[in-house]
Formats: structure tokens, sequence, C-alpha cells
């Protein structure tokens, strides 16, 4: 049976999908707990990925080798970096890269040493899944998220966004910084501490992967402000939408 591996970046996200599954079970690896369980008559398998490239990549390792998982998303927040990526709109990736990687000049910046490549796609496929759950959940994110959440946090017709995703161990929080990575990869949507690292692993396997990540700062100097709680109140409501969304179109296979 096919298993799907969910991976979160927060603790409120892991949290609002283990109250949707009925029967999870723990199973500790590597100092981490895993779910396993079933969601919608899905067989998954839930994890808090941990934060940062390396602690993401062996949470997304042990989730391929020991649980056999064939099909990995993952869910979290990150920095806006493209000028109409607002705070509360969606970005699905297409192509993930570490925007930190730099072997210059034995290789080219961004290129990740032996694999001659910077960017690793995501599963088109599933991504497009993911964005139409996306685009259903924002829609109607009045119903997801209720009137005054969205009075409170300024969100106005959020959007879904599809596009590249850069990954560095460092949270984003000056404008000097959003500006230089702008600078060096204009086409970059959003930026975050794991995805590309997963992306990455999910290649080496051959397992088709996707990224889905709420906008929950500009990556600048306002980037700390009221952080928890819009993971509360936004990011881990429409992650456990998006996902629920996404599992009851899916067939079970
Ligand atoms: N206080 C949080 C830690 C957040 S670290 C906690 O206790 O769990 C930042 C997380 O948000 C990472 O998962 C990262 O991928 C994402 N993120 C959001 N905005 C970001 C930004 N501006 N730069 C880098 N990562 C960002």
């Amino acid at each position: 049976m096919a298993v799907i591996g969910i991976m979160s970046a927060m603790h409120e996200e892991l949290a609002a999908v283990l109250a949707a599954m009925p029967d999870e079970q723990r199973v500790q690896v590597a100092g981490r707990d895993f779910w396993v369980g079933h969601w919608q008559g899905h067989s998954v398998v839930a994890v808090l990925s941990r934060i940062g490239k390396v602690a993401a990549a062996t949470t997304a390792t042990v989730l391929l080798e020991r649980f056999g998982v064939d099909t990995l998303v993952f869910t979290g927040v990150a920095g806006g970096l493209g000028t109409d990526v607002r705070v509360g709109d969606v970005v699905v990736a297409q192509g993930l890269l570490q925007h930190d990687m730099d072997a210059s000049p034995l290789f080219p910046r961004h290129e990740v040493p032996l694999y001659g490549r910077a960017h690793f796609e995501a599963d088109a496929g599933l991504s497009a899944q993911l964005a139409a759950a996306s685009q259903q959940v924002l829609a109607h994110a009045g119903q997801h998220l209720g009137a005054g959440t969205l009075a409170e946090f300024a969100l106005n017709a959020p959007r879904v966004h599809q596009g590249m995703v850069i990954s560095g161990d460092r949270f984003v929080s000056t404008s000097a910084e959003s500006q230089a990575l702008r600078q060096a990869l204009p086409e970059a949507l959003a930026v975050e501490m794991e995805g590309a690292a997963v992306a990455q692993v999910c290649h080496d396997y051959g397992v088709p992967f996707a990224a889905v990540r709420t906008i929950s700062d500009r990556a600048d100097d306002g980037a700390h402000t009221d952080f928890q709680r819009f993971i509360r109140e936004v990011a881990s409501r429409y992650s456990l939408a998006i996902l629920s969304q996404w599992l009851s179109r899916r067939q079970p296979a």
C-alpha cells in the first residue's frame, strides 16, 4: 500500500494533523516521533521536520528508509521574496535551491557539488494537486480562519503562487538580506530553511516530493512580528485544510 509522508515544520501544524488521524501510533527513531496511521483512508506517517537543512534531511531520510514512504509532502511557513507574494498567500514549490550553497570557484554558485545541479524539482503532478487544493482553501479563507482572523492579520484575497523556493540555514529577517537574495535569485518567490534539503533527499531516492508554504513574513525587518500567533491562527489552519482537501480528492492506492 502507498504510504504518504507528511512533514510539518511547525508543532502547531503537526498537532492539527494528528488531531485528524484517528489511529496514530508513535514510533521513535533518531530522537524523533513518527506518527504512523491513517487519514481519510490513506496510509500516512506524520512527523515534525525539525528546523534547518540537516535536521530536515535526516527526518526525510528516516521517512523514506524506515517507513517506506513513497510520496512526501512538506508544509510550513516561509518569508515572501517575490514582489506580489504577501503575508497570508501560499507558495507551492516548483523548484527548490539552497541559497547558502557556494562551492565557488570549484563549482558554480548554488550548485550542489557532484549533483551537477542547483535546482531540485518538485513533482509536477503532486504539486499541481496541492496547488489546486490550496486554491480551494484560499478561495474560502474566511471559512477556515474566521472573519476576525482575516481582519486581524489584514489578509485580503490571499493567492496561491507556484515557483522557486529557496532554503538556507538562516532566518532571513533584515531588508538588506532579503534584497541581496532577490538580487542573486530574482525568480525566488519565498525563502525558508528546509525545503531544498528535503527535495535533494527525495531526488536521491526517486520519491515524488511537494512543498506548500504559507507566507508568514516578508523576510525583512518586521519578520519576527507575531510569528507564533500567525502560525497558530493562520498557517496551521491552512495546512490542515489544504492537506485534507488534497487527500479527499486522491484515490487511496
Ligand atoms: N519559533 C519557531 C522557529 C521558527 S524558525 C519555533 O519555535 O518553531 C523559522 C521557520 O519558519 C523555519 O521552518 C523556516 O523554514 C520558516 N521561515 C519563515 N519565515 C522565514 C524567513 N524569513 N527566513 C527563513 N525561514 C523562514
